[in-house]
């Protein structure tokens, strides 16, 4: 191919050393990053929709960027994923997570779990049971404080993988939710292969509700399926009084979105914790 595509061939090997360079110099900005602090968790609490009481809160990763502003991280999550970091940003975040749920339960009392979202790329580069049962070991903490969120929409690639892992996080006693339900191309598929221990319904599906009776049917019926499965059912993205009306008549389990709180910082969210919600 040297001798008759050259130009072509050239080119093509300029990109991708252009590509490489450029991930090797991110993985240098994560890194340097993190330890200067620059990453930071919010939390986002759950709702139960029989009590009104906050059950868990969903750790959601920041960057404060000291040049560029905060980075959201629907685009640092696939930066930090293709560049190979997401092994290290996502054991930060278990830890860090778990520091947390261990001074609120010291401080506040009660149950409070917090859940952490991992990566399918996470699952595939490490032993993440492993790595939880470890930090869990270290901080002197039991297994029903922390949950993990797995995006459906990329659980299709390397399940075997995910599905050993996902086991040997239910054996140490964590619960496995799947998260964005109903984006992926197998939905049901999952929920038999998986065995989560709950779902949370995409927030596209709640947006449009009540009014949008294409959206509500299927609200409702995934409502239903959660229920004969005797398994939790989580909707995200609820931001409206008529939104919470309708899940709270059909049932739903629980319930997070900006109509109770944005994910603020920890410090902020401490006063929230005991906090009873009527509806
Ligand atoms: P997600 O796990 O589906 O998280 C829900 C997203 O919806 C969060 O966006 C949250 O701030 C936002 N949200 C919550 N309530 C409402 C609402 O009422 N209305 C609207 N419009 N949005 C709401 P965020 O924090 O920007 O995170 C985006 C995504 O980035 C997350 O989606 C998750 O997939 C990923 N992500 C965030 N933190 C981490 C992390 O630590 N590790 C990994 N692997 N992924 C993370
Ligand atoms: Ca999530
Ligand atoms: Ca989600
Ligand atoms: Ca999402």
């Amino acid at each position: 191919a040297k001798g008759t595509g050259g130009n072509a061939c050239k080119v093509y090997e300029t990109t991708m050393d252009d590509k490489a360079y450029e991930l090797y110099m991110l993985r240098g900005e994560f890194r340097k990053a993190l330890e200067q602090q620059q990453f930071e968790l919010h939390y986002q609490p759950k709702i139960s929709l029989t009590t009104g009481r906050i059950t868990g809160m969903e750790a959601l990763a920041r960057w404060r960027h000291p040049e560029k502003g905060n980075i959201s991280p629907a685009v640092f999550i696939p930066l930090a994923e293709e560049s190979g970091f997401i092994q290290e940003l996502g054991n930060w975040v278990i830890q860090t997570a778990c520091r947390q749920v261990k001074e609120w339960r010291e401080t506040e009392g009660g149950e409070i779990k917090v859940a952490v979202n991992v990566s399918v790329k996470q699952f595939i580069k490490q032993d993440v049971a492993a790595f939880v049962k470890a930090t869990l070991e270290e901080m002197e903490l039991p297994p029903d404080c922390l949950e993990i969120e797995i995006t459906e929409s990329v659980l299709s690639s390397h399940e075997s993988v995910i599905q050993q892992a996902v086991n040997n996080l239910q054996k140490l006693g964590i619960k496995v939710l799947i998260d964005d339900f109903g984006t992926g191309y197998a939905s049901m598929t999952y929920l038999k292969q998986f065995r989560a221990d709950a779902i949370k319904i995409d927030q596209s599906f709640i947006r449009h509700l009540p009014n949008n009776q294409d959206d509500a049917a299927i609200v409702s019926a995934l409502i239903t399926l959660a229920q004969a499965l005797d398994i939790c059912i989580v909707a995200e993205g609820v931001e409206t009084k008529a939104q919470l009306d309708f899940l709270r008549e059909k049932k739903c389990c629980e319930v997070q979105g900006y109509y109770f709180s944005k994910p603020l910082p920890a410090a902020q969210m401490s006063k929230l914790l005991n906090r009873q919600f009527s509806f």
